[in-house]
């Protein structure tokens, strides 16, 4: 496992801010919001040849889950950066588990809930990877 803490203290020290939205801009990656299939919230493109990355969002789901998806797809872009996309799909039957398990731990880590126990709660997202 990378060692996803330092990874993200280290982000939230460079940029000065805990919003994947405002991290993604200072980094250079594109945030879309576009119509999505409906078990999809988002995905993240990553073109190793000209180093064009984008993060697609799904315009249909709520704002808070914006967020998530935001910086659970920042997570794959810093984490899994050999991926070339990731389809996120609610069917639990896809998916590679770590690279799941490590976004979804940095995007907890990244914008932590008061309620919530991370590391206990379950997947939020699922995806289909392509290479
Ligand atoms: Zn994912």
């Amino acid at each position: 496992m990378k060692n996803i803490r330092k990874i993200v203290s280290r982000i939230i020290m460079q940029y000065g801010t805990r919003s994947p939205f405002q991290i993604c801009e200072k980094m250079g990656i594109n945030i879309l919001f576009v119509d999505l299939p409906d078990k999809v919230n988002g995905f993240f493109v990553n073109s190793a040849e000209n180093g064009y990355r984008s993060i697609l969002i799904s315009k249909s789901i709520p704002d808070f889950k914006k967020e998530e998806v935001c910086a659970h797809e920042l997570g794959h872009a810093l984490l899994h950066s050999e991926i070339n996309s990731i389809l996120h799909e609610n069917d639990p039957s896809f998916g590679l588990k770590k690279f799941e398990a490590e976004a979804d731990f940095f995007s907890n880590l990244l914008l932590p809930k008061p309620n919530s126990n991370s590391l206990t709660q379950k997947s939020k997202f699922k995806c289909l990877t392509k290479f």
